[in-house]
């Protein structure tokens, strides 16, 4: 099982960040290991002094698939989720300005989590709006109808490089408001007006 993770998916979080809009999707993987289910407490890192959240819709990969056109793409897709990619901001910058992989910012332990599934006929899948809160403020808010690349056009990129699998996950990036999280906090995902997850920090 494989966790893609689609990078800079939103123009205002790309921006945020200073980053250049991309052309073609930012990819990387976290290992099976970063899986954070259940509503199960999140344990701030001993290795970052800067862990930030980033809300983002998930897709889960029905069958296995290579060279998918786009307009087969959402045949792919079993489940539509909701999780956050804890990310190790100060780790990841340095890694930025030594032009290193990502994989220790954004791969470690219990830095995926994952709220509930839905079917994607429970959903317009065109325009799915998600939040997250933090300690009972909205700090994040998107919308699928915002990401640069749509579900279909990362389906049909990942597959190229990458035979998907049934189960594989994949992040499609964050909107803009990123920010850190502390010990205490408590942090919820929304679909639409619906709760998808919560987690403590610890
Ligand atoms: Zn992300």
């Amino acid at each position: 099982m494989t966790i893609f993770c689609i990078g800079r998916n939103y123009i205002d979080h790309a921006k945020e960040l200073n980053n250049p809009v991309p052309s073609e999707p930012v990819v990387f993987c976290k290992p099976a290991g970063a899986i954070l289910r259940d509503n199960k407490p999140f344990y701030y890192p001993s290795f970052s002094k800067d862990v930030h959240y980033e809300v983002e819709l998930l897709l889960k990969i029905a069958k296995p698939g290579k060279a998918i056109e786009e307009k087969k793409a959402m045949e792919y897709v079993s489940h539509i989720g909701l999780g956050i990619d804890f990310t190790a901001r100060d780790i990841q910058q340095r890694c930025k300005e030594k032009g290193l992989p990502w994989e220790i910012a954004k791969g470690w332990d219990y830095s995926a989590l994952i709220g509930d599934w839905m079917e994607p006929n429970e959903l317009n899948t065109q325009s799915i709006s998600f939040s997250l809160k933090k300690n009972n403020t909205v700090v994040q808010n998107g919308n699928s109808s915002e990401m640069i690349f749509s579900f279909e056009k990362i389906i049909s990129y990942l597959s190229t490089y990458f035979r998907l699998g049934t189960g594989d996950i994949i992040y499609t990036g964050t909107p803009a408001g990123v920010g850190p999280v502390s010990i205490g906090d408590r942090l919820e995902g929304y679909i639409g007006e619906n709760r998808n997850f919560w987690t403590e920090v610890r």
